[in-house]
């Protein structure tokens, strides 16, 4: 198999799993054509770009111009997807990421009401991000368009996507409802891995 050849990270769910939170049709669009597009437009740069064989991350870390944009878009998908789980009973940080949270934003709730408000507050498409320094201390970072906190050295841990596509069909103009509603979806034991404390 060639390395340089990107495909799309699988779905740890069915793709109705997630509704009411995030519909069947959005799935559809947002992993089945918008993913799928920076995949194919990632996959057709590479070829005497010097990043043929290159892991994603590095590529993000060290691109510039388009493939920059479709790498980073494909990473910052990839860790969105795999971070959800069907909907029902909302989970919770535990352990040292549980006691991180609560060391640098002051509880859980906190945290949440201040992701909420950057990711709402976000001018324009781009990521909200949960990041964690060498040292394990948590940062919320706000990222427009591709951009993803591997740029600033930090360790990307939970990432709410706030382009339109990621909610319009569901939510139409209504970003902040949408953002509120994630958290039933969120898996917080996907997120203290990445966390790695
Ligand atoms: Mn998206």
């Amino acid at each position: 198999m060639d390395n340089s050849i990107f495909t799309p990270v699988a779905l740890p769910y069915a793709q109705d799993a997630l509704a009411p939170v995030i519909s069947p049709e959005t799935i559809a669009f947002h992993y089945g054509k918008h993913l799928q597009a920076y995949i194919n437009n990632l996959n057709a740069a590479l070829p005497g770009s010097g990043f043929e064989g290159k892991e994603l991350e590095e590529i993000v870390r060290t691109a510039e111009g388009g493939i920059f944009n479709n790498a980073g878009q494909v990473l910052n998908h990839t860790l969105y997807f795999t971070q959800l789980k069907p909907a029902g009973a909302e989970s919770a940080p535990e352990g040292a990421l549980a006691g991180a949270i609560a060391r640098d934003f002051g509880s859980f709730e906190a945290f949440k009401a201040e992701f909420q408000k950057k990711g709402a507050g976000l001018f324009g498409s781009g990521w909200v991000w949960l990041a964690s320094d060498a040292e394990g201390r948590l940062q919320i970072v706000q990222e427009v368009n591709a951009g993803n906190p591997v740029r600033r050295g930090l360790k990307p841990l939970l990432t709410f996507d706030v382009w339109e596509h990621a909610y319009y069909l569901d939510y139409q103009n209504r970003r902040p409802d949408h953002l509120a509603a994630l958290w039933q979806i969120v898996d917080w034991s996907v997120i203290s891995a990445r966390y790695g404390f």
